[in-house]
């Protein structure tokens, strides 16, 4: 290490940055140094009675609850807010009533104590916090989440997206399965150990198009064999389940392999709530084993949505490029993480 690169670690070494997750469903705080060891990590959730996520109730959560989490994690953290060299929040994207809530909370705490501040997209974030989890360096990734549901790798200085889907969410998806044979949020674990009990395979809408997928045909399909008078006779709610689950995985599984093929990339990362699902994580698995590249699964604690991949995300943007304006901190509910660049990926 140069002398120039040494001060540079120096000075930056010790500061903290205190990163605000605030999407969709998860008002997180995480606070770690700039080296990466994490001090905290503190997630308020809001799961529905019935339906979905509607944002003005998760906003109302969210507003009632922010001070009491940035309090933990702080607490957690044994720091105090004056010790924050760095805020980093979600501005996008998401739930425009609930991302502004992170987006209040943190202009206000930057200019109140003055503190820099970076807007963070909350898809690559989920990409670097597995990056530096799971050490690897340049990975084809399947992020499958809630809200999400993209394959992407980095080319021409941005994480592109190979492949996504049409209509639903793939967590969304199943979760509004569960909902619909009464199973309480969140569904995806309980239809995985459902599905363990299946005897049969039945045959599902299995919609990939180009390098997309379309998860909506294969939803109706599912809830309309629950109706149906063969419904516990030919079938039970086990074969329904993993059916479902078999169709919906092989369709992530092919669109993964082919970005795989076509990008030549030789790590694999999978992550977002649903990386939990060991079936999908089995398939994932077996076809980075065809192709020869390394597969991690991004540990649970920073696969979902937490504050510390944006709070990681905020010190990697602030090293290249320093921090935002206040001007530059409104919301941004529809970006597309493509149209991101990544100063501080050097190819
Ligand atoms: P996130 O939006 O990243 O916080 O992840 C939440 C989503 O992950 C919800 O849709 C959950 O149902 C889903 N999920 C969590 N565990 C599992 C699992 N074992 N199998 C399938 N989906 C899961
Ligand atoms: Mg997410």
């Amino acid at each position: 290490m140069d002398g120039h690169a040494e001060d540079f670690y120096m000075k930056f070494n010790n500061k903290i940055c205190l990163g605000i997750e605030s999407t969709a469903h998860t008002f997180g705080v995480g606070i770690l140094d700039f080296k990466g060891n994490v001090y905290s990590r503190i997630n308020d959730m809001f799961v529905p009675d019935k339906g979905g996520l509607h944002p003005v109730q998760v906003r109302e959560q969210h507003l009632a609850n922010f001070m009491k989490i940035v309090r933990k994690a702080l607490s957690e953290a044994g720091c105090s807010m004056k010790e924050i060299d760095l805020i980093a929040f979600s501005q996008s994207p998401g739930l425009a009533p609930v991302l502004k809530i992170g987006a209040l909370v943190s202009r206000m705490l930057s200019q109140l104590l003055n503190i820099p501040i970076v807007g963070v997209n909350h898809c690559v974030a989920h990409i670097e916090i597995g990056r530096l989890m799971c050490n690897v360096e340049d990975p084809l990734t399947l992020y499958v989440s809630g809200g999400n549901t993209i394959v992407s790798a980095f080319e021409s200085n941005r994480y592109q997206i190979f492949g996504e889907t049409l209509d639903l969410p793939i967590g969304n998806m199943i979760d509004s399965f569960a909902r619909f044979v009464n199973l309480a949020h969140p569904g995806g674990p309980k239809i995985e150990n459902i599905a363990l009990e299946a005897k049969q395979y039945i045959q599902l809408p299995y919609v990939v198009k180009g390098m997309d997928l379309s998860f909506s045909g294969l939803f109706t399909a599912a809830k309309r064999m629950i109706e149906s008078k063969d419904f516990g006779i030919k079938y039970t709610l086990s074969d329904v389940a993993y059916s479902l689950q078999e169709t919906a995985f092989s369709m992530l599984t092919e669109v993964t392999e082919r970005a795989l093929a076509h990008t030549g990339k030789t790590e694999v990362l999978l992550t977002g709530g649903v990386a939990a699902n060991r079936r999908l994580q089995d398939m994932i698995r077996y076809i980075s084993k065809e192709h020869a590249a390394r597969f991690e699964v991004v540990p649970l604690k920073f696969a979902g949505d937490n504050g510390v991949m944006i709070g990681w995300t905020g010190i990697l943007r602030y090293l290249t490029m320093g921090s935002h304006d206040i001007s530059e901190t409104s919301i941004q509910p529809k970006e597309r993480m493509d149209k991101i660049s990544i100063p501080w990926r050097d190819h």
